[in-house]
């Protein structure tokens, strides 16, 4: 990998663990926010379809994927740190660069990538919560 190309990836990933750390903030604030509005900390009853309830379902899945990318995030900018950025962690072959600038945090080459999607689809086959 030239240098050059290392640093932007780099400053695109510390750019964005910027962006998703902020995020996750918000997404705690926005969380009690709709709690509270919604009555949670109340004793009143209320609506299963209660509208904000299900805005606080909403916030609570943007929470955990902003998470879990953020994770990804800082564990590529770990492997670029110890030199096995750019590397699958699945098969070891080298990860094209076209993936990398288009989904810098990777931590699998497309072959492996593939793979995992189509094993992750056929463990929630015949869920019905998942249709794909
Ligand atoms: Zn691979």
């Amino acid at each position: 990998m030239k240098t050059n190309e290392r640093d932007l990836l780099e400053l695109q990933l510390i750019e964005m663990r910027k962006r998703l750390l902020h995020e996750v903030d918000l997404a705690d604030e926005a969380r009690w926010d709709v709690m509270a509005k919604s009555g949670e900390f109340s004793t009143l009853p209320r609506h299963a379809a209660d509208p904000d309830l299900e805005g606080l379902d909403g916030q609570v899945a943007i929470s955990l994927n902003e998470q879990s990318l953020l994770e990804q995030v800082e564990t590529a900018i770990e492997r670029l740190q110890m030199g096995t950025y750019g590397v699958c962690q699945e098969c070891e072959c080298k990860i094209g660069m076209e993936r990398l600038q288009a989904v810098p945090y990777t931590a699998l080459c497309i072959a492996c990538a593939l793979k995992e999607h189509a094993q992750i689809k056929k463990r929630l086959f015949g869920d019905p919560r998942y249709r794909w």
